[in-house]
């Protein structure tokens, strides 16, 4: 199946294109269909799966080709809520890419900064409208903005929206939604009060669910190292100073232990940058921008700031902590490995952690392969509590530096990596201190 054949306006095949993608994921082969033809959509599907081509590209087609018919100042005819600045952001940003050549605009607000810029944004005229539901529901509410010309209506990551606490402001903006509508709904896991939310936006919907293994994102090799909780930071040094061209995302469960982690490295003369919900939004965008511009190579992020982070050519994501929620572990390692790419995820595990890596493993169905010495064991805090059945070392050429350099120190550490091409699509966060 190729783009072509989804009979889409030729700007935006134009713009596909260029953006290098060939074919649809299963996502957008299955969704932009029934997108066409005009239904509502339950999608059940996780971020790094193709989801913001698979809803994004319907409504600009949607749009461009009644485009012509709008005269005046362009009205917001496209609304897509999504939980966080990130997200919203980076659907924003794919949309200029996709919609680059068909003239729609797109524009994008969250709260956390002042809103000037975004009226401004707003009274020039868009069309398709990106927003986080804090913020969009203080500029209905000050009349800035209305929701009388919407014929589109996204809700994204619906499961974690509600995880943030944002299901009454989520349900005052549904109420303002004009009936007349294409709906689309998307969430990563589809619990009770998920259904419910969507019974309240859909009409008559068809449902798309991405199982695991259809996810794009589904290479990841990896690895779990036992350590005490003291010695993290020395292994982490030593581990970002043998891949040092590496660009590697480090997760920490909370923001203050993000905040430690930069110092420790710094200690290290290893320059890293912390993104969590305490960071102003200059300073969480100005670290993401030089993050993905390959300026700054170690990121310091807990769960909810790095998620959907979509960064090209990461070729490492490192749990310094384990989540004690398993399926936040998955979300964690899709952050690399995204779209056809392979990566490698570690992980650092205490005594304390362990029940969170057996719970891990019961919910990947497989062994994280242990990762079999170190030089940072200095008790039994260090030890595995089963002998580690080392792999049998994959040979450095099969391992793929992503960076296109052999770094020779490499193997000593990594080369009993597993595969695990085990996804879930569960990837709800419940931890508070994001
Ligand atoms: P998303 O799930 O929307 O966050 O997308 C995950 C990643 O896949 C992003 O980096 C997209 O740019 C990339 N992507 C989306 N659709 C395609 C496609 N059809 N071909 C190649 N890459 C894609």
């Amino acid at each position: 199946m190729t783009f072509k054949e989804l009979g889409l306006a030729e700007p935006i095949l134009d713009a596909l294109e260029a953006q290098g993608y060939t074919n649809p994921t299963p996502i957008q082969e299955q969704a932009i269909p029934i997108l066409l033809k005009g239904k509502d959509l339950l999608g059940v599907a996780q971020t790094g799966t193709g989801k913001t081509a698979a809803f994004g590209i319907p409504i600009l087609h949607h749009l461009y080709n009644s485009k012509n018919q709008q005269a005046g100042k362009k009205k917001v005819r496209a609304l897509i809520v999504t939980p966080t600045r990130e997200l919203a952001i980076q659907i924003g940003d794919s949309l200029t890419n996709y919609g680059k050549y068909t003239g729609l605009r797109n524009t994008v607000i969250f709260g956390g900064v002042k809103q000037g810029k975004q009226v401004n944004a707003l009274r020039n005229g868009v069309d398709i409208l990106v927003a986080t539901p804090g913020r969009l529901l203080d500029l209905m509410n000050q009349g800035i903005i209305n929701f009388r010309d919407i014929e589109f209506a996204v809700l994204d990551e619906a499961d974690q929206m509600l995880d943030m606490g944002f299901i009454h402001d989520i349900k005052k903006i549904i109420a303002k939604l004009p009936p007349k509508r294409q709906s689309l709904f998307f969430s990563a896991t589809m619990p009770k009060d998920i259904v419910e939310l969507s019974r309240k936006i859909l009409g008559d919907f068809e449902r798309v669910t991405i199982k695991p293994e259809q996810a794009t994102a589904e290479k990841v090799e990896q690895g779990v190292y036992f350590v005490s909780k003291k010695n993290k930071p020395k292994l982490l040094v030593h581990l970002l100073q043998e891949r040092s061209s590496d660009s590697v995302l480090v997760f920490s469960r909370t923001k203050h232990g993000a905040n430690k982690i930069v110092k420790k490295l710094a200690q290290a003369d290893i320059r890293s940058a912390a993104i969590h919900g305490n960071k102003s939004q200059t300073a969480r965008q100005k670290a993401l921008g030089d993050f993905k511009d390959g300026k700054l190579k170690v990121l310091v992020a807990t769960d909810i700031a790095a998620r959907g982070i979509d960064v090209e050519d990461l070729a490492l994501v490192i749990n310094f902590d384990l989540p004690n929620v398993s399926e936040t572990y998955v979300h964690r390692i899709g952050r690399t490995g995204r779209a056809s790419a392979s990566g490698i995820a570690l992980s650092f595990c205490d005594k304390e952690e362990r029940p969170y890596l057996r719970d891990i493993e019961k919910l990947i169905k497989q062994e994280v392969p242990r990762m079999p010495e170190h030089q940072f064991i200095d008790g039994d805090d260090d030890e595995p509590e089963t002998a580690p059945q080392p792999r049998r070392p994959r040979n450095q050429s099969q391992s793929r530096n992503r960076s296109g350099n052999q770094n020779q120190n490499r193997s000593r550490n990594s080369n009993s990596r597993g595969r695990n091409t085990n996804r879930n699509n569960s990837n709800r966060n419940r931890n508070a201190d994001n």
